[in-house]
């Protein structure tokens, strides 16, 4: 089976996001490939269900997409205009003055958008540089104004409230669509909401939408499976050593496929039919070993992201985000969209 993706539950995700912001467009963030499920298929469905405002990082991956999408899409980067960029028939939002009088200079009359900093402190124009260029900025009409929450899965911490009120400081009045909430924005609740929601992560089922569907099931060919007998040790480094008569399968997929190395006997299990098998030894390049002792027989394939397993679980035992796992997934699996 490999990497399955269930473009109907990104589509759900997408809908159930957009009705819990109802005043506001619902953009989508396919940057990185659709979080590496393949943009290319993600952003027509997402343009069937009424999605107009999509956002990736870098001007190759907008151009990628500009010619799967209709006329009355846009496509924004948010890298904005970086040099020799290629941006035709692209939205680069603007994060610098710099980046400003560059796009105007080669990009006269043509749409662009705004990124401002209101504390993450990664991407946009502070309040200073903002307040210098602002009226010019304006005058130019810009598509859109943005901001970006540096804490927006963690609804209790204080930066999204100075982030919010940071944000009104530098926009209040200005006469132009607003956009400051990602998934976790969402949730916060309407005060974020704005003219424009930009949802990525909840869309491919990862936190903090809870109620995401889940989209990826990957499903791992199983190639072996041994007898090992106590004393015995499993995989590079003798990281594992069988106990009792132990049953190893050995499956074929590894860290060259975005399995982390860190879910080397972390707790995390290879599923076979909601049965879980636990991740034995290290995992290596192209292999992983799990303990099959309990099955009755062992199936063709064993699961790692599957319902009992979804992505933040993978990604807790592995030491990182939902983001990472789904990101890491590379293009070595069979793909199967459903
Ligand atoms: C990645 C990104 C998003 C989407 O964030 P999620 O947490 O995946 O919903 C939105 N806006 C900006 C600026 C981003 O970089």
């Amino acid at each position: 089976m490999g990497l399955q993706i269930d473009i109907a539950a990104i589509v759900a995700n997408w809908k159930a996001l957009a009705a819990k912001a109802p005043n506001a467009r619902a953009a989508a963030v396919v940057k990185a490939d659709g979080y590496g499920l393949g943009a290319a298929r993600i952003v027509p469905a997402l343009y069937g269900a009424g999605a107009r405002d999509f956002f990736v990082a870098l001007a190759g991956e907008g151009r990628a997409i500009r010619p799967l999408l209709p006329d009355d899409a846009t496509v924004n980067v948010l890298s904005g205009h970086m040099e020799r960029a290629d941006l035709s028939g692209l939205v680069p939002v603007i994060n610098s003055a710099g980046q400003f009088f560059r796009d105007r200079a080669m990009r006269p009359g043509q749409p662009f958008a705004i990124q401002l900093d209101s504390g993450m402190n990664r991407l946009g124009m502070e309040p200073a540089e903002w307040a210098a260029i602002r009226d010019e900025v304006l005058a130019a009409g810009p598509s859109f104004i943005m901001s970006h929450l540096a804490c927006a899965d963690e609804p209790e911490h204080p930066a999204n409230a100075m982030q919010l009120r940071a944000f009104h400081e530098m926009t209040d009045g200005v006469g132009v669509p607003l956009s400051l909430a990602a998934t976790g924005g969402i949730l916060l609740g309407p005060d974020y909401h704005f003219d424009m929601v930009r949802p990525g992560v909840g869309l491919y089922g990862g936190m903090p939408f809870a109620d995401a569907r889940q989209v990826v099931r990957l499903s791992l060919p199983v190639i072996q499976t041994r007898e090992v007998l106590p004393g015995e040790i499993v995989g590079y480094g003798a990281t594992w050593t069988a106990d009792a008569p132990r049953r190893i399968a050995t499956v074929a997929a590894g860290y060259a496929d975005g399995i982390l190395r860190m879910l080397s006997s972390s707790g995390a299990s290879l599923y076979a039919d909601g049965a879980a098998c636990p991740i034995v030894g290290r995992v290596s390049m192209d292999l992983v070993t799990a303990d099959v002792t309990d099955l009755d027989e062992v199936p063709a394939e064993l699961d790692l992201i599957c319902p009992e397993q979804p992505i933040d679980a993978v990604a807790d035992y592995a030491g990182t985000i939902g983001y990472e796992i789904l990101t890491s997934l590379r293009h070595r699996y069979e793909r199967h969209y459903l």
